[in-house]
């Protein structure tokens, strides 16, 4: 096991009601009398170190707010207080999203892109060089696989796909080569693999290597990689963060050293996570802690229930003990389960049969979801494989479905 015990694990995991932060650590940005509206310029250039002394629930609601408003307006204006590029914290409404991922994350930078996919490719346009080495786990979502398997190899990046399960792979793997930067992502888009993330960030940074974490899927309110060592944290804050499939956004978050960067790569990228996104994506965060209870709540009920059906060969949740054997763990696991059905014929068609549960792709946010997935036997896809993101709907009622639907299947 890592030098990570589970209990240290925890403690950096913030879950409600456990959060130690000192009272007296409370900054003085949250006082603010609330009949003081402060000029734009006040939000100018401002770099926020975390810890405002509140607890995770509480973050989500007062932290990064415009002083004054308990809803930061959206402020359209494109050049006031600054032009808008690069999307740091230049605009209200997006300072007010960037300064929550922040406080959240304990990070003291953030950079927003126009999704999760833009941020990512700007993280690595800004970071990286021909003649560097990315070291990353076999599977991720497919878009950065794309950018893995295709586009940074021909831009001289080499690229090493390992399976990070056994995080010795990524030690030798380290050892025999240094890499300037290795990635993953925690509980992994769409294998469901629960991956070690505090021993992989120990051996990373043993190793000297930036170390980026895809933390869409968890997010803060299950796992902060960046309190236990990770440089960058990604959020594709179109899914959970904003939790309610009505916008797009991405974060990229972590030191000034490293944010700066990938700013400076937004400059010539163009590419801005724009204010009428971030400020539907800031109201969605202010619920996270409940929504993502009940995502896990959901989500272990459904695969309690569709692990006792004779149509399914096995489910993939993090809160399952046959799929999840890690011991340091995170919580909980948000909504993303898999289903290896016993039959091609089921994965093909139960999406046909379903009534309340879409037929279609996406996550993260109150629709229940299936997704069929191919085979892909170097990501560890296997075969009859589905991807579900369970929503916030009653539980019930999405088991009533999935029974119906499978029974259509013949
Ligand atoms: N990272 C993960 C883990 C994802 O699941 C996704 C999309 O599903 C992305 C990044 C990309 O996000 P976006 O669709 O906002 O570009």
């Amino acid at each position: 096991m890592s030098e990570f015990t589970k209990r240290e694990f925890l403690k950096t995991t913030t879950l409600l009601g456990v959060a130690a932060i000192p009272a007296s650590a409370v900054a003085v940005e949250h006082t603010a009398d609330s009949q003081t509206v402060p000029l734009p310029t006040d939000l100018q250039d401002e770099r926020f170190v975390s810890e405002s002394g509140w607890n995770l629930s509480s973050q989500v609601i007062h932290h990064g707010e415009q002083q004054g408003y308990q809803v930061t307006p959206i402020s359209q204006d494109k050049c006031v207080p600054a032009y808008q590029r690069p999307g740091n914290l230049r605009n209200p409404t997006v300072a007010a999203l960037l300064k929550k991922v922040m406080e959240l994350e304990g990070t003291e930078a953030a950079v927003g892109g126009p999704c999760g996919m833009g941020v990512i490719s700007q993280a690595y346009m800004g970071l990286l060089k021909p003649g560097d080495r990315v070291v990353a786990h076999r599977c991720n979502y497919d878009w950065v696989m794309t950018l893995f398997r295709d586009y940074l190899p021909s831009w001289g990046v080499e690229v090493e796909l390992l399976d990070f399960n056994d995080p010795e792979i990524l030690r030798k793997s380290l050892q025999r080569k240094p890499a300037t930067m290795v990635h993953w992502e925690p509980y992994v888009n769409p294998t469901m693999e629960v991956l070690d993330t505090p021993s992989l960030i120990q051996i990373s940074k043993d190793a000297g290597s930036i170390v980026v974490v895809d933390n869409t899927w968890l997010t803060p309110y299950l796992l902060q990689p960046a309190r236990i060592g990770a440089d960058i944290v990604i959020h594709s804050v179109t899914k959970y963060m904003g939790g309610h499939g009505n916008a797009m956004g991405g974060v990229a978050t972590g030191s000034s050293f490293l944010v700066d960067r990938i700013e400076r790569a937004q400059n010539w990228l163009g590419g801005l996570l724009r204010p009428m996104d971030a400020f539907l994506v800031t109201q969605g965060v202010k619920t996270l802690p409940l929504r993502m209870e009940q995502h896990s709540r959901s989500a272990q009920q459904v695969a309690e229930f569709l692990e006792s059906h004779s149509a399914v060969a096995r489910v993939r949740y993090g809160g399952i003990s046959s799929w999840n054997k890690l011991d340091n763990s995170p919580q909980g696991f948000g909504g993303m389960l898999g289903i290896e059905w016993q039959t091609e014929k089921v994965q093909q068609t139960v999406g046909r049969h379903t009534q309340l549960i879409l037929n279609a792709t996406s996550l993260g946010d109150p629709v229940t979801r299936i997704t069929p997935r191919n085979e892909e036997k170097d990501r560890g896809i296997p075969r009859n494989y589905s991807r579900v993101s369970i929503g916030l709907e009653d539980p019930r009622d999405l088991i009533a479905d999935f029974t119906q639907a499978i029974e259509k299947c013949g």
